[in-house]
């Protein structure tokens, strides 16, 4: 049986981390991260992250600022907001809630956040550095999970690691990163032999938002999985994308569904902003002198 990976624990971990080094950044430069959070329209489900992310800003000391927009919003007033808060010095994260309503242009918004307060590391230039392996904010999610590997003294480097799902958001830049940390790396999607593929990876990261898709039989034995998804079942539990009780008998380490990835995403969300917050102080991402945890802001 594999041994479960704690995400809550690590989130909290990290969550102390960048709480502390807040307080240090409010002590010798009176700074106070600020993150502005973008909804539109009232899908109940955004409205839950939003309000979590702004729970968890304030309860590490950052100052957050919720703009709840009508469904009906034009893409010129929401762009017009973005360069607004684009202009705030004490906005250093500007975080547009994902998914936007049809009529608006998901890309141009994204694209109208200065790269550096984009927190979610979605702007393309952004991305860009990612794929250059030049340093800018990373997206929280793979940011996450790499966080969980290093918890767990998994180092990717010469391992075979298998992604299933190439969104924007989890998928490539989960794979890019794991290949910066020199995996070799298979990226998977719906006409992917997916039994064949996974049968060899050492890591298997899985974000596909299909409900247990991943067989446990497929799980390699000793293999380290993480699993990305969030599908709702009948009852309103959650579960995710690999059948669990299986892959667990086969996996080193597995993370279950609720509790894994999820809460790491947010707090992921906390230091991508406290790094922003530091970089538009001066300290070109790295600090003058040492931080607990310092050595995580030079990625
Ligand atoms: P997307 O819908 O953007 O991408 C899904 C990917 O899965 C696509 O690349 C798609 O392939 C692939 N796929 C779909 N069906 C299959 C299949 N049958 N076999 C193989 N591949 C398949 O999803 P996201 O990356 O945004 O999210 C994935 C999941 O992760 C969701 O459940 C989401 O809720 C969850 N999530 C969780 C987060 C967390 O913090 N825990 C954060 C973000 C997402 P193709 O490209 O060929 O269509």
């Amino acid at each position: 049986m594999g041994q479960l990976i704690d995400g809550k624990e690590v989130a909290a971990r990290v969550r102390a981390e960048v709480k502390a080094e807040a307080a240090l950044l409010r002590e010798r430069w009176g700074l106070v991260p600020g993150l502005a959070v973008v909804r539109v329209g009232d899908d109940p489900a955004s409205r839950t992250y939003v309000s979590s992310k702004k729970k968890a800003a304030a309860e590490v000391g950052f100052l957050s600022w919720e703009y709840a927009l009508e469904a009906d919003v034009s893409q010129e007033a929401l762009l017009s907001l973005v360069h607004q808060l684009n202009e705030d010095a004490a906005v250093h994260g500007i975080l547009v809630q994902l998914p936007l309503p049809g009529h608006l242009d998901t890309d141009a918004v994204l694209a109208a956040v200065r790269p550096e307060k984009d927190v979610d590391g979605f702007h393309p230039v952004n991305a860009g550095s990612l794929l250059l392996g030049r340093p800018g904010a990373r997206p929280c999610t793979p940011l996450g999970i790499l966080r969980l590997l290093e918890e767990i003294g998994c180092d990717p480097a010469g391992k075979r690691a298998v992604v299933v799902g190439r969104s924007n958001i989890v998928g490539k830049p989960m794979a890019l990163m794991l290949l910066q940390r020199h995996a070799t790396v298979t990226v998977c999607h719906s006409r992917s032999d997916l039994p064949s593929e996974v049968s060899r990876a050492d890591i298997l990261v899985v974000a596909v938002g299909v409900r247990e898709l991943v067989k446990g039989d497929w799980v390699r034995p000793g293999a380290v999985v993480i699993d990305v998804g969030i599908n709702r079942r009948e009852d309103g539990g959650l579960v995710g994308d690999v059948e669990f009780a299986r892959a667990a008998q086969r996996a080193s380490f597995i993370t279950p569904v609720p509790g894994g990835v999820g809460p790491m995403t947010v707090a992921m969300l906390l230091r991508n902003t406290l790094e922003a917050a530091t970089r538009g102080a001066g300290a070109s991402g790295t600090l003058t002198e040492p931080f607990p945890g310092a050595g995580r802001l030079a990625r």
